[in-house]
């Protein structure tokens, strides 16, 4: 005879079935389900954290920079150029625009395409939520996934109860901000079914200098300049912010997605603020040079950046329906995937739109 101790009893008893059960209730992952809600599927939604929604709370400083206008498959990092291009032609920034306009939510251009909410992120929150209630998705919170198995269906164990699903989308999302939430669940269950993960690296990231020119260069703390910033034959015209630890701005923020360890940056300031000279002048007794070179020493990290460059490798998934090639019924979507866009909205719109097209499959 089995004795089974009362959580296993309650285990047997709570196995519950869904057409599809989607691990994180972010951007892509709610994207998803509401899709598949939408076409009659019974979908349920695992989020470790108690609330959905965490990282847009905090995008775009509290008012989500949820889409850009101008987007375009360039706009975009990956192994496979070409990947991307056909969820973001399936769901475009002016579909998402049409369901932002349907639950009347105020938004605004701040500049270069970026669209922001006027009020606050919670709103986007709050209308992903109620898509969700109308196309009858069940979201579960506190809820952590902590492992899975594969027979005729997918067998999901949490912290609580077990599931099982036909299709199975991971929706977990990359390493930053691990404070909110985030974690390598996504890229342990890739490995798990064999599939490659391409190497992760913090990007949309400040970068740090150290040595005589960092604690130099720290003088300049709180001066801010447009300027070129290159790397890896790649530039950037934004600002450029100096910190305490080093460089940040947005033009440091993009440029941080294709820096390496050791490699140099060129920065290219047509013009310096007053505050600036003075301090360069103090500093090194002349005038700045229009072009400076420095070589970071690091980026500060998955602690403060804003996304994971790389994930599960792309020729991994159809970019049709982004289900794994090798295990029917297995879905990727969002930043777990090794697409990774340039700041200014465009990581919120891989999100919807790959969680968009796998809604259609699941
Ligand atoms: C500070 C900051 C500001 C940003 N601002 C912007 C912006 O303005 N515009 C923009 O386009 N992008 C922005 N981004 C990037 C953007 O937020 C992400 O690219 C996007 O949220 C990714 O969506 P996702 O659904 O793939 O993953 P996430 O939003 O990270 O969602 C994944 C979810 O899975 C859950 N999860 C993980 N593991 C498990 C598990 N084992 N069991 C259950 N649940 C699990 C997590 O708790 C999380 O809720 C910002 C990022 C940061 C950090």
């Amino acid at each position: 005879m089995t004795y089974l101790d009362g959580c296993a009893l309650s285990r047997l008893h709570s196995l519950r079935s869904y057409d599809v059960v989607v691990i994180g209730a972010g951007a892509a992952g709610l994207m998803c389900a509401i899709e598949a809600g939408k076409r009659g599927r019974s979908v349920l939604v695992l989020e470790r954290n108690e609330a959905v929604g965490k990282k847009i709370r905090i995008s775009g400083g509290g008012r989500c920079n949820f889409t850009n206008i101008y987007t375009s498959p360039e706009n975009f990092i990956s192994g496979n150029r070409n990947f991307h291009k056909s969820a973001l032609a399936r769901y475009s920034p002016e579909d998402f625009v049409r369901l932002v306009r349907q639950h009347r939510i105020a938004y605004h251009e701040k500049k270069l395409g970026q669209l922001f909410c006027d009020g606050t992120s919670q709103q986007i929150i709050n209308m992903l939520l109620k898509e969700c209630a109308s196309s009858g998705v069940e979201i579960r919170l506190s809820c952590s996934v902590t492992s899975i198995h594969q027979d005729e269906r997918f067998r999901i164990a949490t912290d609580t109860d077990d599931f099982e699903c036909k299709s199975l989308v991971i929706a977990s999302g990359g390493l930053s901000i691990p404070k909110i939430g985030a974690t390598n669940f996504g890229y342990k269950i890739a490995r798990q079914f064999g599939l490659k993960v391409t190497e992760l690296r913090p990007a949309l990231v400040a970068l740090m200098l150290s040595g005589d020119e960092g604690r130099s260069l720290r003088e300049l703390s709180g001066v801010s300049l447009e300027a070129d910033v290159a790397c890896r034959r790649v530039s950037f015209r934004e600002n450029v912010l100096f910190t305490h630890r080093g460089l940040s701005g947005p033009a440091i923020l993009q440029i941080s997605s294709y820096w390496k360890p050791a490699d140099a940056i060129v920065v290219t300031p047509r013009q310096y603020p007053r505050r600036f000279l003075q301090k360069w002048r103090e500093l090194y007794g002349e005038l700045p040079m229009e072009k400076w070179t420095v070589i970071p020493s690091d980026t500060e990290g998955y602690e403060k950046a804003e996304v994971t460059l790389g994930g599960i490798d792309t020729n991994e998934l159809s970019s049709k329906t982004m289900e794994a090639r090798s295990v029917p019924g297995l879905y990727f979507v969002g930043e777990v995937v090794d697409v990774t866009g340039h700041l200014g909205g465009f990581n919120f719109q891989w999100a919807w739109a790959s969680g968009f097209v796998a809604g259609q499959f699941v």
